[in-house]
């Protein structure tokens, strides 16, 4: 009786420094939440916003991807290389900056410019999800590789406007502003 009397009494007791560790336990963890948003506060003083990226930043639209044709268009101004990865494969933001078009042209190719103080890059023929005004940063999803437009089969054959399932790539052209030429955009990442 006397015993057991003293286990009861010593599990109570244990139970209790057990509550009572778990609530000690419990409020350092409600008190350091606010610690971190104070840290970061501290490590970027208000109203130095600067930029993740610097202008000159600039990695290839894609992860992986095939060069379906190197540099050309010299004859009409605008050198660029083809990048292939594939139906649908995802686009990424060359550059941090604006979108400043998406366009279709006269000979349907689709067309998105993305710019920034230092680049100018165009890309052609993909899906593209973003619209002029919206900021990007390097890396951002910008859409999918398509054929649209005038691509074509490695024999010359057109594919988009003969309906033809062929013709996947991104035209890539970069214009460095700082020389106002056109670039290859594989310079840029080598
Ligand atoms: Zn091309």
């Amino acid at each position: 009786m006397h015993r057991s009397y003293l286990m009861t009494l010593a599990a109570v007791m244990w139970l209790s420094l057990a509550a009572f560790i778990l609530v000690l336990d419990g409020e350092p963890q409600r008190e350091a939440l606010p610690a971190p948003a104070a840290e970061s506060t501290q490590a970027q003083p208000a109203g130095d916003e600067r930029p993740a990226t610097a202008p000159g930043d600039f990695r290839l639209p894609y992860d992986q991807y095939l060069i379906t044709q190197g540099v050309h268009g010299y004859e009409y101004g605008h050198a660029a290389i083809d990048l292939g990865a594939g139906e649908g494969a995802p686009l990424y933001a060359p550059i941090s900056g604006t979108v400043i078009v998406n366009t279709v042209d006269e000979l349907q190719n689709t067309i998105l410019v993305i710019e920034n103080q230092r680049y100018a890059v165009t890309l052609m023929h993909g899906i593209y999800t973003v619209a002029p005004g919206d900021p990007l940063t390097i890396g951002d999803l910008i859409g999918s590789e398509s054929n649209q437009g005038n691509t074509q089969d490695y024999d010359g054959v057109p594919c988009f406007y003969y309906g033809r399932d062929c013709g996947y790539h991104t035209h890539l052209n970069v214009l460095d502003k700082m020389s106002g030429q056109n670039v290859n955009p594989l310079d840029l990442v080598r």
